[in-house]
């Protein structure tokens, strides 16, 4: 099979298409699938850079963990077959090929009008966006949740879920497109993030009283401006940050307000089914609908690894075979 393959970490020229010996058939348990897209998630991009910590892959190792594709075979005892169109929640062998072979758990049905592209942007943005809002920050419908960073993978899929849950949604992105991406995807309102007056905006919106929820796309830019844009018993989730910051902890004391963070790997089994219910149910339904920005063919890995990394996002970046 052709598939991407990383043999030493570095920057995205490191990913080489190479014609690969294919996965193992698949034992009791596993499946085997035929890869039509794969998500590319920054997290992608730090593995490959060496720079993930405890999770470093070990070398030579095939990237990704969202695919979607179609049932090539299966081993014994799996309630699947062959032709079933699926994605993944992860995967043994990696998504950036044409096969990739996953335990039955790491593989959920693709319900009809979801595309692959769709399929392969489906799980770590909605379960991130998902276990931030509702597990870990507890959003309520009524409450104003500020989506910061809302024009990527995870922040438009907050957008879906907060929105069809009845809460107000604000959402900011830095170009054009993604500002359009954030309100066409339900939010009343976006906001820059590079204006110099952003969240004067913000709290305009708010009339002062500040927002209930942020989820926080850029900690270390933004944590210390976010204290202060929160209402009385705020919350911020840190879903995304790439380096260090400094705050005042009284922001956090005048306002009783929490800090939380997510890490999605270490979600618990009976948290991740609740996850995956409300994803089939959002998907099936038709409140969950994957945006794709650009869809880039397998060989280009390196481009999509440069672009997703790029300001500028409007959805997900998929590569496809
Ligand atoms: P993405 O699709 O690349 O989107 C990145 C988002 O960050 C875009 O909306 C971008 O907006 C925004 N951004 C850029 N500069 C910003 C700023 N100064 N302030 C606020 N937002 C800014 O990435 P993603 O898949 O949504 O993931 C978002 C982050 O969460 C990444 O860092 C990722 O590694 C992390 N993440 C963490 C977990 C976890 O378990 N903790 C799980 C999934 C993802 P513009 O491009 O429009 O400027």
């Amino acid at each position: 099979m052709k598939a991407i393959s990383v043999s030493t970490f570095g920057g995205p020229d490191v990913l080489k298409l190479q014609d690969l010996a294919d996965p193992r058939r698949p034992e009791a348990g596993e499946v085997l699938i035929r890869v039509k897209a794969a998500g590319v998630n920054p997290y992608d991009t730090y593995m490959r850079a060496g720079t993930y910590g405890a999770k470093n892959p070990t070398l030579p190792y095939i990237p990704g963990s969202d695919a979607a594709g179609i049932v090539e075979a299966v081993g014994g005892g799996v309630d699947l077959k062959p032709g079933d169109r699926v994605y993944t929640t992860g995967t043994i062998t990696g998504a950036y090929a044409e096969l990739t072979l996953c335990n039955r758990a790491q593989v959920h049905r693709l319900p009809a009008g979801v595309t692959y592209a769709q399929g392969a942007s489906v799980y770590v943005p909605y379960a991130t966006a998902y276990r931030a809002l509702f597990q870990l920050s507890r959003a309520k419908p009524g409450e104003t949740i500020l989506v910061h960073g809302a024009s990527g993978g995870v922040g438009l899929a907050a957008i879906q879920f907060a929105s069809a849950a009845g809460m107000r949604v604000i959402g900011t992105a830095g170009s054009d497109a993604g500002l359009q991406a954030v309100t066409r995807e339900g939010a009343q309102a976006a906001v820059n993030h590079k204006s110099a007056d952003y969240q004067k905006q913000i709290l305009d919106l708010t009339h002062g009283s500040g927002v209930d929820v942020i989820l926080e796309m850029l900690a270390n830019v933004n944590l210390s401006h976010d204290l202060k844009m929160l209402a009385n018993r705020g919350r911020v989730v840190v879903i995304g940050s790439r380096g260090s910051v400094e705050i005042t902890p009284r922001e956090i004391m005048l306002r009783e307000a929490s800090v939380l963070g997510v890490y999605l790997w270490g979600v618990p089994d009976d948290e991740a089914a609740e996850i995956h219910a409300a994803i089939q149910a959002g998907l099936n339904a038709g409140t969950l609908r994957p945006v794709i920005a650009a869809e880039i063919p397998l060989a280009s890995a390196p481009d999509a690894h440069r672009k997703v990394m790029e300001p500028g996002a409007h959805g997900k970046i998929v590569l496809v075979s």
